[in-house]
């Protein structure tokens, strides 16, 4: 393309939202076959929901929430938002929150939760992968429970206390209203989608399902992530990833164009060729025929 055009483009785009860095994301987006899309906070709000908690012990309510609370307090995860913001509201109906405390020994585990002493008990938050290193069985009612949630597109984050699973809370974040339109429009201008995302299995086939993506990596780490775009490439495929996360960042500097959420961390803002400035997933298609025009020169 011509330096005008791109200039055009680059302009056309900002008025509308959507901030392309340079040229190259714009010489390339045209060829784009495949779209990988992250979940949590990208196909989906990002702003989970604490539906359910159940006790797996003889721990109460109050004791279970305190400690998730505790362990969670210092963790910027949207999950832990949503498990600290439900557990107090239930402590100042139910309980009292007079003996919540910053978990000392604090630890974040990436992909996996957090954990932390809370007075002279070891908490972990998280999920199966974190009770495993930890050795901490989960036992089959644990495991009905977190399966049965999981088909409905939730996440479960088990709370163990002193070695054994204390309780559990069913989290939810919905799709975002779009998301389904996008990936259907996507498809008919002959581009795939695809999702991966460093939540379960089971959850992350839900709401691929809910939403039409045609294939899922999940229970994926940062690198993992990177990877699988570049084994796309190698099949000599253009790719193009969207993502909000930190934790995307590494996929985001390794697709051929890396398209961050406005609303997102400012690391996947850093890493990406093209900002989405409002957050709608509308605008992967807008940077895409952005790109088409300036290659076939309408302008
Ligand atoms: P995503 O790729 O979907 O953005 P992450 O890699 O951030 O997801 O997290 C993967 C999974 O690890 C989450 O779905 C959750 O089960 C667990 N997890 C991570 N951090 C926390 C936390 N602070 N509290 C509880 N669970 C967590
Ligand atoms: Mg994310």
């Amino acid at each position: 393309a011509t330096p005008t055009a791109v200039m055009v483009a680059t302009g056309k785009g900002a008025t509308q939202g959507v901030l392309i860095k340079g040229g190259n994301a714009l010489e390339k987006a045209h060829k784009v076959k495949t779209v990988v899309f992250d979940k949590t906070g990208t196909l989906t709000v990002g702003k989970p929901t604490v539906v359910s908690a159940v006790l797996f012990s003889n721990y109460s309510m109050e004791e279970f929430c305190t400690a998730a609370t505790a362990a969670e307090a210092n963790s910027e995860h949207p999950i832990a938002k949503s498990i600290v913001e439900h557990a107090k509201r239930f402590l100042n109906k139910f309980g009292s929150t007079e003996h919540v405390v910053e978990a000392k020994d604090f630890e974040v585990h990436t992909g996996a939760g957090v954990s932390g002493r809370v007075g002279d008990k070891m908490v972990l938050v998280g999920n199966k992968r974190l009770m495993r290193e930890y050795n901490v069985q989960v036992g089959p009612e644990v495991e009905k429970f977190v399966s049965e949630n999981e088909k409905l597109a939730r996440t479960c984050v088990l709370v163990s206390i002193d070695g054994k699973v204390a309780g559990s809370f069913a989290v939810t974040d919905p799709v975002k209203p779009e998301a389904a339109c996008v990936i259907s429009y996507l498809h008919s201008m002959g581009i795939s989608s695809i999702m991966v995302t460093g939540d379960n299995w089971a959850t992350a086939a839900a709401i691929a399902g809910e939403v039409g993506i045609d294939e899922v990596f999940a229970e994926t780490d940062p690198m993992g992530k990177a990877d699988r775009i570049k084994e796309l490439q190698m099949k000599g495929l253009t790719v193009t990833m969207v993502g909000d996360g930190i934790n995307d960042s590494p996929a985001l500097a390794a697709a051929d164009v890396g398209m961050a959420i406005g609303a997102g961390t400012d690391v996947a803002i850093e890493a990406a060729d093209i900002v989405l400035m409002k957050s709608n997933l509308e605008d992967v298609v807008t940077a895409i025929d952005l790109s088409r025009k300036t290659m076939s020169r309408i302008w």
